[in-house]
Formats: C-alpha cells, sequence, structure tokens
C-alpha cells in the first residue's frame, strides 16, 4: 500500500471538528478570497485548484486503505469555488474510487453559493454535496465590511435560505470579538438576529486570535481596531446564547474559546449560561489575556 505521506496536502490541513471521521481530499488549495483582515490561515498561499492528477492520486492512497469510506470532506479554504460542473466531475471522481461514499462536505463562502443557480444547488444535493460549512463569523453589517469579509449579513441570509431551499445542510460560524472594544453585545444581538432566521445544524463559535500575519495585526499596532477585552467576549457570548432561538447544536470548545462550551439548544441553554455565569463571577482578566497570547497556533 502506497504511504499517507503521498496525499497532497499543500499546507496546514483545517477541517471541523465535526468531520473528524471523513475522509479528507484536498481540492483546491488556499482561499479564493485571502482578504479577511483577522485571518492568517493560508498565509502567502496563492488560490489554486488541485490538478485531476493529484486528486486521481490521492483517491487511489485513500481507496487503498478506506475502501469503504462513506463521507467525504474536501480540504481547501472554499472548494465550493468551484464551478457546479467541476464539482459535479469531481464528485463522480470519488465515487469511482469511493463507491460508497454517500456524502461530499468542505468549506464555502456566501459568494461561493450565489454564484451557483437553485437547479444546480438542488442537483449538488442530490449528488450528495450536503454539510457546507461557512465562515458566516458575524451579523453585524459595519463589522463584516471592516474585515473585508466580502459579503453581507443580508446576503448570507439569502443564499442559506437557497441550500435550505435545496435541501442542502449547512453549519454556521460566529467570532466573538471581532466587532472590537466595545462591539460585542451589538454583534451578538445582530447575529442572534441573523441566525434566528436560518436553520443552521451547528453553530460553532471561535474567538478572535490574532497571529503577526494577519492584516488585522497591524490594524491594532497602528491603532486602527482595539481588541475586544476578554470579559466582554464572555459577555458577548452570553448574550448571542440568550438571544438565540433556533435549534441547534452549538459548539464554542476550540482552543480560542477560554471557556469552552458546548450543547443543544434550546435544551441545554441554562447549562451554558450558567456556566457562563461562572466564568464571569471569577473573572480574571489578566489570566485570560495570558492565556490568548499563549495560544500559539489554532
Ligand atoms: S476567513 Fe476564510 S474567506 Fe476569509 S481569507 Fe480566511 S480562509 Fe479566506
Amino acid at each position: 500500500m502506497e504511504s499517507l505521506e503521498k496525499l497532497h496536502f499543500t499546507s496546514t490541513v483545517w477541517r471541523p471538528p465535526y468531520e473528524a471521521y471523513s475522509v479528507l481530499l484536498q481540492a483546491t488549495v488556499g482561499c479564493s478570497h485571502r482578504r479577511c483582515r483577522f485571518c492568517s490561515l493560508y498565509g502567502d498561499l496563492r488560490f489554486r485548484m488541485a490538478t485531476a492528477a493529484e486528486i486521481d492520486a490521492d483517491l487511489r492512497i485513500i481507496a487503498g486503505w478506506q475502501p469503504r469510506a462513506r463521507r467525504v470532506f474536501l480540504v481547501g479554504a472554499n472548494p465550493f469555488v468551484l464551478s457546479y460542473g467541476r464539482l459535479v466531475r469531481l464528485v463522480d471522481r470519488i465515487r469511482d474510487f469511493l463507491p460508497r461514499v454517500r456524502s461530499v462536505g468542505m468549506f464555502a463562502r456566501v459568494d461561493d453559493i450565489a454564484r451557483k443557480s437553485d437547479a444546480e444547488l438542488r442537483d449538488l444535493r442530490a449528488r450528495g454535496v450536503t454539510g457546507l460549512s461557512i465562515g458566516t463569523e458575524t451579523g453585524d453589517e459595519a463589522t463584516l465590511r471592516f474585515m473585508d469579509k466580502g459579503t453581507t449579513a443580508e446576503e448570507t441570509l439569502r443564499q442559506c435560505r437557497r441550500l435550505e431551499a435545496a435541501g442542502i445542510e449547512y453549519y454556521v460560524t460566529y467570532m466573538t470579538g471581532l466587532a472590537g472594544a466595545g462591539g460585542g453585545e451589538r454583534a451578538a444581538r445582530a447575529t442572534a438576529a441573523l441566525f434566528n432566521r436560518l436553520r443552521p445544524y451547528v453553530v460553532s463559535v471561535v474567538s478572535l486570535t490574532l497571529f503577526p500575519d494577519a492584516a488585522l495585526w497591524r490594524d491594532v499596532a497602528e491603532g486602527r481596531f482595539c481588541e475586544a477585552p476578554e470579559r466582554e467576549r464572555l459577555e458577548e457570548l452570553r448574550t448571542f446564547i440568550d438571544s438565540l432561538r433556533i435549534q441547534t447544536v452549538l459548539l464554542a470548545d476550540t482552543r480560542s474559546n477560554a471557556v469552552p462550551l458546548s450543547g443543544r439548544l434550546p435544551g441545554d441553554r441554562a447549562r451554558l449560561l450558567r456556566e457562563l455565569d461562572e466564568a464571569l463571577a471569577g473573572f480574571d482578566e489578566p489570566s485570560y489575556v495570558a492565556y490568548r497570547r499563549s495560544i500559539d497556533r489554532l
């Protein structure tokens, strides 16, 4: 059998925690947008599609050690940027090698969805494309603009509803601290208001953690952005959870979450709020700041 090292993973592989049991296949390299000011996930990597030869070689290796795989997660910042035709050919190719695969998920940007017609979305769903992880980040329009996210909350609403109409399951993210000092309450309410109009299966919460290669790092150094205190981030998260009125799974347990939480809403709301209240009662800003500074990578 060929060795695992030969898979074409060009850079650090990012995948959501709920895709832990999926087979990973690199479909694109880097991000087609590369402008979000807080982001340093893909560094200087230039965006490109994986070549057909790379994909075939990887599928051949995967088929050797996981021939019964049922779920594939496409690696890359936003493989859903690929055209409908390319995605169809890719899914067909995956099934050539892995005939038991039932579904294919990936990261998607909101504008990747917008470029596909309703009929194309429905057809992709029929072919097993479902479980799109969308970096929505916030429902606060001013923050989306400042961060150069390249979309708006209104557009997120429109495109996620198109996914719902096509039967494509999707997961969204919320980043606390992204609105900066003093903006947490506003961002929490705006994001909950947006998500309350949607049906995301999972809401992942992370907290802004800056590294020197992010544009926002320079914004902080040059006074254009003031980072939210750690206490404000917890209060922001509390407002967000308290305001969310949909049935969903809330995951706020990555390294960037100083107080790790997870649960189902609405059933676990009281427990989640209690855990946050306990953290706030014994809160010590310097130790939380020290924790954030100790994070060397996400
Ligand atoms: S946050 Fe996502 S869309 Fe924005 S630059 Fe980073 S990888 Fe690309």
